[in-house]
C-alpha cells in the first residue's frame, strides 16, 4: 500500500525534523542571550512541528504588543496588524495578562477575539512569557486545520514556551551583571582616586588647595554637578571654593555676593548638627534660592571639621537626580573627614607629618574595608606597628563563640596569658552583639617571638539600615609607653615608701635629740657659758623644725597610703569644722573667715578637710602687716565638677612662683619671716590630684591670692 507508506514516511520525516528542531533550539537557548535570536529558534520548533501553524513572539513597546519575530505564512493583512500591535485590553490578551497562563482556544472565532483577518486560523493559543515576576512577551500560535488542541500539541508549546521563558531569564540575570560589573569598576576607580587624594593632601599646605583637590576627586566619581566650599564669615556664607559651572549666571552672582547665614538651610543643616546632609531630591526651598536652583538635581552639604570644630561647608550639586548610595556617602564623608585631618595638619610642619601619616591609616582603614570581603584582613605596617584589619560582616556577625574563636584563632593563639584569649573572644562577642565601638587591651607574642603589649581600637560600619556591613580596626603597639608608664609608678611608689619608713623611723632619734638637748639645759645649764647656751637652743629649735618636717613628710605621704573611699561631703560641714578649730587664732588676729553656701562633692572627708585646714592656714599665716586677713570660701560649677575658689588679702605671689610653691620644701621666705615646712602645698595639690582635680593660684602681689581647686561633684 504505496499511500499508506508515503504518509508514515511524511510523518515519520515530520518528526525527524522537529527533533532536530528541538535540539537546535536547546542549543541556542544554551549559547544565545538575544532575545529575538531566542524567539525565532522557538518559531522555528513551534512551525516544524505543527507543520500547519503560524507562530509569532510579541513585545510591548508604547503601549501595544507588537510582534517582533514570526513564521512566514502569515497572511499579509493580518501580519501588517499584528506587527502594528495589539492592545493590551484585548479579550485574549487581557485574559492572559491577568490569569498569567497560557490560554488554548479550540473553535477560534475572529469576531470573538477582536482580532481582523485571522480567519484562517481553527485554533489559536497565546503563551504569556514571564521573566522577573513580568510578563515581558507573548508568544501567540495559530492552528490553520485543525479546530482543536491536542493534549500532545498543548504540551509541546506548554515546553517550548517554558524554555523560551528560562532562556530569557537568563538574558536579563547577565544584563544586570553587566550593569553590576559597572558599579564594581566605578568603586575601583573611587578607589584609585582615594590613592591618590591622600598623597595630594598631603603635599598641599594650606586649606583652599586642600579643598579643591578633594572636590576634583569627589567630582570625578560623581555624574555631573558642581562643588562649592562655603565659609562663614559674620552672618554670610562666603563661597571661597568652587570647582565645576555652576550652569546659571544669575546663581553663580548670588552665591559670589554671599548667602545670608539663616537662609542657607543645606549650609546650616551640617554646621550645626556636624553630620553630613543628603537630599536625594534637592528642595528649592531649603536655601531659598528657588529659581535660581531649578535646574540642580540632587545634594550633598557636609562639615568640614578641624579638630573636631566646622571650619566650613563642603557642598556637592548634581544636575540629575540621584538616589545616594551608601558607597556615594561612604566616599563624600571620607574624603571630607580626610580634608578636615588634612586641614589640621596644614597648621605646623611637624603636624602636617603626623596627620599625613594618620590621613594614610584612614585610607588603609578604608581600603580594607571596601576590599574585605568574606574573611578578616590584616595589614601589618612594621614601621609604625599598626595593623590595619577590617572585614565584611559575614565575617564576623551570626557567630557563635565557638566559631569566633575558630575565627579567631591566629590572633588569640599568639595572646601571652590564658585569660587574656577569654577575656578577648568574650569581648568580641559582646561588640559584635552590641555594634559598640570597642577598645581591648592585651600582650601577644610577636612572629619575631618579642612579647608586645598592644591596642586594639575599632569600630562597625552600617549601612543606610544600621546592618553591620563591615568591622574596620586598628591595632597599636604600646610597649614603650607601657613600660614608662609601669616604670614611672613604681618609683612613685618607691619614693612615698621611702618618705614614710624615714619619716616614721626618724621620728624617735629626732625626739631624743630634742629631749636631751632639753635635760641639757635644764641640768647642765648654769655650767655652760652664753655661748654654749645659745647652741643649745639652737640643738632645740633645730630638733622641732626637725619634726615638724617629719610630721608633714608623714602627712604627704599618708595622702596615698591612708586613703578613705570617696563618699558624699557636705564642704560647708568641713568647713566650718575648720574655721572652728582655727578660731583662736583666728580671733586673735581680727580676722574674718567665710564662706558662701557650698556644694556637696564626691571626696575623702578627711583629706578634704586637711585640704581647707593647709589653705586657711596659709591664708592667715601670710598676711600683710597692719591688715586685718580677710578670707571667704566660695564655689562655682564647671561641667560635672566644681570649682573651689579661696581668696585672701595677704601678701600675695610674684607670677613667677606660681608654679615652684607648689613643689616639695619650696618656701619663698626664710623661718625667720614666716615659720614652715614648705609641704603643705605638695600635700594639697596630692590631694586635689587624687580626686581628679586641679589646684592652682590666681595673685596679685601685696593685693592677696586665690588658691583655686576643683573637685568631683557628687
Ligand atoms: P609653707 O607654708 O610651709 O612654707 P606651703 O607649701 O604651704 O609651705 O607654701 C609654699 C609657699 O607658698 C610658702 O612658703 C609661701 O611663700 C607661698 N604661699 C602659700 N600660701 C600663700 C598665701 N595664701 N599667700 C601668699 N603666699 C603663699
Amino acid at each position: 500500500m504505496p499511500d499508506s507508506v508515503e504518509s508514515t514516511d511524511i510523518r515519520l520525516n515530520q518528526q525527524v525534523a522537529a527533533l532536530d528542531a528541538f535540539v537546535r533550539f536547546t542549543e541556542v537557548v544554551g549559547s544565545s542571550t538575544g532575545p529575538f535570536e531566542l524567539a525565532r529558534e522557538a518559531i522555528n520548533v513551534l512551525d516544524t512541528r505543527f507543520h500547519d501553524a503560524s507562530v509569532a513572539y510579541y513585545e510591548l513597546e508604547n503601549g501595544l504588543w507588537k510582534a517582533k519575530v514570526y513564521s512566514d505564512n502569515i497572511p499579509a493583512e493580518l501580519l501588517a496588524i499584528v506587527t502594528a500591535g495589539l492592545p493590551s485590553d484585548l479579550p485574549v490578551i487581557a485574559e492572559v495578562l491577568r490569569t498569567r497562563e497560557p490560554s488554548f482556544i479550540d473553535g477560534w472565532k475572529p469576531e470573538q477575539g477582536g482580532v481582523e483577518h485571522s480567519e484562517v486560523y481553527g485554533a489559536t493559543a497565546l503563551y504569556p512569557l514571564i521573566v522577573s515576576g513580568e510578563v515581558r512577551a507573548l508568544l501567540s500560535a495559530g492552528l490553520k486545520f485543525s479546530r482543536r488542541w491536542s493534549q500532545r500539541d498543548k504540551a509541546v508549546l506548554r515546553a517550548v514556551g517554558k524554555s523560551l521563558t528560562l532562556a530569557l531569564e537568563r538574558a536579563a540575570t547577565s544584563e544586570r551583571l553587566v550593569a553590576q560589573n559597572a558599579e564594581l569598576e566605578a568603586r575601583t576607580r573611587a578607589l584609585e582616586a582615594f590613592a591618590s587624594l591622600t598623597r595630594d593632601l598631603s603635599q598641599a599646605n594650606n586649606l583652599q588647595t586642600l579643598v579643591r583637590i578633594a572636590q576634583d576627586v569627589v567630582l570625578s566619581m560623581l555624574p555631573e554637578g558642581y562643588a562649592v566650599f562655603f565659609e562663614l564669615h559674620g552672618d554670610t556664607w562666603r563661597l571661597t571654593v568652587q570647582s565645576g559651572d555652576l550652569r546659571n549666571p544669575a546663581l553663580q552672582a548670588a552665591v559670589d555676593a554671599g548667602l545670608p547665614y539663616a537662609s542657607a538651610g543645606n549650609l546650616i543643616t551640617p554646621w550645626t548638627t556636624r553630620q553630613a546632609f543628603y537630599q536625594d531630591e534637592y528642595d528649592t526651598k531649603t536655601d531659598n534660592l528657588e529659581d535660581l536652583v531649578a535646574h540642580v538635581g540632587t545634594t550633598a552639604t557636609l562639615p568640614v571639621l578641624v579638630g573636631g570644630v566646622p571650619v566650613g561647608v563642603f557642598a556637592v550639586a548634581l544636575f540629575d537626580t540621584r538616589r545616594w548610595a551608601p558607597i556615594d556617602r561612604a566616599v563624600l564623608e571620607t574624603v571630607v573627614r580626610n580634608l578636615g585631618i588634612a586641614a589640621e595638619g596644614v597648621k605646623g610642619a611637624e603636624q602636617l607629618l603626623e596627620r599625613t601619616r594618620e590621613v594614610e591609616r584612614w585610607r588603609q582603614r578604608y581600603e580594607v574595608a571596601v576590599r574585605g570581603s568574606g574573611h578578616l584582613l590584616y595589614d601589618w605596617d612594621p614601621a609604625t606597628d599598626v595593623i590595619v584589619y577590617g572585614g565584611a560582616a559575614e565575617s564576623i556577625t551570626g557567630y557563635t563563640t565557638e566559631e569566633l574563636a575558630g575565627n579567631l584563632q591566629d590572633w588569640t593563639e599568639r595572646l601571652v596569658h590564658p585569660e587574656d584569649r577569654a577575656a578577648f573572644l568574650r569581648e568580641v562577642a559582646r561588640v559584635v552583639e552590641t555594634g559598640d565601638a570597642f577598645r581591648l587591651e592585651f600582650r601577644l607574642v610577636r612572629k619575631d617571638g618579642s612579647v608586645r603589649d598592644v591596642e586594639d581600637e575599632g569600630y562597625f560600619m552600617r549601612d543606610d539600615q544600621e546592618q553591620v556591613t563591615r568591622l574596620v580596626g586598628l591595632v597599636k603597639d604600646v610597649t614603650e609607653r607601657r613600660q614608662t608608664l609601669a616604670a614611672l609608678r613604681r618609683s612613685n611608689a618607691e619614693l612615698e615608701q621611702f618618705a614614710h619608713i624615714a619619716s616614721h623611723d626618724l621620728q624617735a632619734p629626732i625626739r631624743a635629740v630634742t629631749s636631751f638637748a632639753d635635760v641639757l639645759a635644764r641640768r647642765y645649764g648654769a655650767q655652760v657659758d652664753e655661748r654654749g647656751q645659745m647652741y643649745l637652743r639652737q640643738i632645740a629649735e633645730n630638733g622641732e623644725h626637725m619634726k615638724r618636717l617629719l610630721d608633714d613628710l608623714l602627712t604627704y605621704s599618708r595622702v596615698t597610703s591612708e586613703q578613705r573611699p570617696f563618699v558624699q561631703v557636705n564642704a560647708n560641714l568641713i568647713f566650718d569644722a575648720v574655721v572652728s578649730r582655727l578660731a583662736p587664732e583666728t580671733e586673735a588676729l581680727g580676722a574674718q573667715v567665710t564662706r558662701e553656701d557650698l556644694p556637696t562633692v564626691l571626696a575623702d572627708a578627711q583629706q578634704l578637710d586637711q585640704l581647707l585646714q593647709n589653705l586657711v592656714s596659709n591664708a592667715l599665716k601670710y598676711r600683710r602687716e597692719g591688715v586685718a586677713p580677710v578670707v571667704r570660701l566660695t564655689a562655682r560649677r564647671d561641667g560635672m565638677a566644681w570649682r573651689f575658689a579661696l581668696r585672701d588679702n595677704g601678701i600675695g605671689i610674684e607670677h613667677q612662683y606660681f608654679e615652684r610653691i607648689f613643689q616639695m620644701f619650696q618656701r619663698l621666705h626664710g623661718r625667720g619671716q614666716f615659720e614652715g615646712t614648705g609641704v603643705g602645698l605638695a600635700v594639697c595639690q596630692k590631694i586635689v590630684a587624687r580626686h581628679d582635680g586641679r589646684l592652682w593660684v590666681e595673685s596679685s602681689p601685696g593685693k592677696g591670692s586665690t588658691f583655686l581647686f576643683t573637685l568631683p561633684g557628687a
